[in-house]
């Protein structure tokens, strides 16, 4: 492409992205085609000649658009709502651009330095203990795979050297979550060959905690059966209802045992930035490692997950190998990424963290977080103001889990789970909201995330009135 088009483009693309931003709130938030839709629209066979990026831009419009989800859209409440920025789409073109892949030092100076200093400043505005040191990965799954192989590792049983198999002399390595935790931890530990016998799930409290008692019942039940607990798995923000861990009390316990602390913070992480929820984080200045993803609510694209690790050594020992071809002479003076994972190549993902937290700066950040937990707190008091609907759990941040209860259904369960989950496919369907479901305490319950940058209380209002219309319209057929 030539430098002229190169511009011309660029500058209508940046254009196009306004213009989606302009009208998102009218697009259907969830994609309203069939599977397969988008699929027989496209032509089986690649273009054997170049097109014009105006034919490649037309069907953007035609065929991709129509065929999103929009993540972006301020309506979206499903999973965990989450958001760019225009700071963070900015550090992604700039990345594309550079096309750095961060393996040594050598490779990538700037990515490398960069990440040291941004995770940095984000250590210290989640108030962290500097003895914590962060790296980046792509997601919160991948971050915990690499905390559970640097436990591992520090179990000295030669894992690395002579695997897992066929060891008669190596006793059942086991991981404690709670739960409620991620499925991401159970898939880390099958993916390590630690066998799904090697997770134990501890029950939760009433407010879906992990019992404290139980887990240390639990390790001391697998020592006396010859087992080798070594890594608990507290969760800071669980998916379900982002319940926090008591990770102080797990503290003695992990200590008693010599076991690896590992902290899933992947969503409430970015909440320990606002003071008044940085106590969701008490206990973690003890931690052996903790994951958080500004891809999730520091309003940094996907993907972005930051492991904080305080023993960044069995991290490297777990995953260096360095070949002759990556041998480099300032490599005992600097930090090479590709030491640190089963990754060679690494993106440039600090720049757009690094242009997000300039641009908003920590008070930026924190408001905004602040305003999303006060727009669920408000929609936590209609749901408690109503006759017709219950709250499921407690609402420590941005997550509100509730469901439909008016007096015409039965109180069976049954019935109020067909009612609520009917409830759901309405209001996603009509396009206007998006959210989201999980089980608890056997009940099918709704959730309703706020993370987006450009959801609002007129947003959220517009939610519940959706919310109150579907009923009414169910209730009277
Ligand atoms: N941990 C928790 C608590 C989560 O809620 C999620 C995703 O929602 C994950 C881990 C996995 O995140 P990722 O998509 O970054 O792997």
């Amino acid at each position: 492409m030539n430098k002229e088009d190169f511009r011309r483009l660029g500058h209508e693309l940046i254009d196009w992205v306004a213009d989606y931003f302009e009208k998102i709130d009218d697009l259907p938030v969830l994609a309203a085609i069939e599977p397969g839709d988008l699929k027989a629209k496209l032509p089986a066979v690649p273009p054997a000649t170049g097109e014009s990026m105006e034919d490649i831009v037309a069907d953007l419009d035609r065929l991709i658009v129509p065929a999103l989800t929009h993540w972006s859209h301020p309506s979206f409440f499903a999973y965990f709502a989450t958001s760019t920025s225009a700071p963070g789409i900015f550090g992604e073109l700039l990345a594309a651009a550079f096309d750095n892949k961060a393996m040594l030092w050598r490779t990538s100076p700037a990515s490398t330095e960069l990440e040291e200093v941004v995770l940095d400043w984000l250590r210290q505005m989640m108030g962290l203990d500097p003895g914590m040191l962060g790296i980046i990965y792509d997601t919160a799954s991948v971050s915990s795979l690499h905390a559970i192989a640097a436990a591992r590792e520090g179990v000295e049983q030669r894992i690395r050297e002579d695997g897992m198999s066929g060891r008669p002399d190596l006793p059942l390595l086991r991981v404690y979550v709670s739960e409620q935790s991620h499925s991401s931890i159970e898939k880390a530990v099958i993916t390590l060959g630690l066998g799904q016998r090697g997770l134990r799930k501890i029950p939760t409290d009433s407010k879906f905690r992990m019992d404290v008692a139980a887990l240390e019942a639990a390790i001391r039940e697998d020592k006396r059966n010859g087992y080798l607990p070594f890594c608990i798995v507290a969760t800071v923000g669980t998916t379900s209802t982002s319940s926090i861990d008591p990770v102080r009390e797990m503290i003695p316990i992990g200590e008693e045992y010599a076991m690896w602390l590992h902290v899933d913070a992947a969503y409430a992480g970015s909440a320990a930035i606002v003071p008044e929820f940085r106590h969701i984080l008490d206990g973690c200045e003890r931690a052996d490692s903790i994951v958080t993803n500004p891809h999730k609510w520091l309003f940094t694209p996907f993907d972005l997950s930051v492991l904080y690790c305080r023993h960044m050594d069995l991290l490297k020992r777990a995953f260096s190998l360095v070949p002759e071809y990556l041998r480099t002479p300032e490599q005992e003076k600097v930090r090479s990424g590709s030491d640190y994972g089963i990754q060679l190549g690494r993106r440039f993902r600090a720049l757009k963290l690094w242009m997000v937290m300039r641009y908003f700066g920590h008070e930026g950040l924190a408001a905004r977080i602040r305003e999303h937990c006060r727009l669920a707190q408000l929609f936590v008091s209609w749901v408690d103001e109503s006759p017709d609907w219950e709250l499921m759990a407690p609402t420590p941040l941005a997550l509100v889990c509730f469901r439909a209860c008016p007096k015409a259904f039965s109180k069976g369960s049954d019935d109020l789970d067909a009612l609520n989950e009917r409830l759901m496919h309405r209001v996603n369907a009509s396009g206007r909201a998006l959210l989201s479901h999980t089980r608890l305490n056997d009940k099918l319950t709704l959730r309703l995330s706020i993370g987006n940058i450009r959801t609002t209380e007129q947003h959220v209002r517009q939610v519940w009135e959706l919310l109150n219309e579907q009923l009414q319209h169910l209730e009277d057929t």
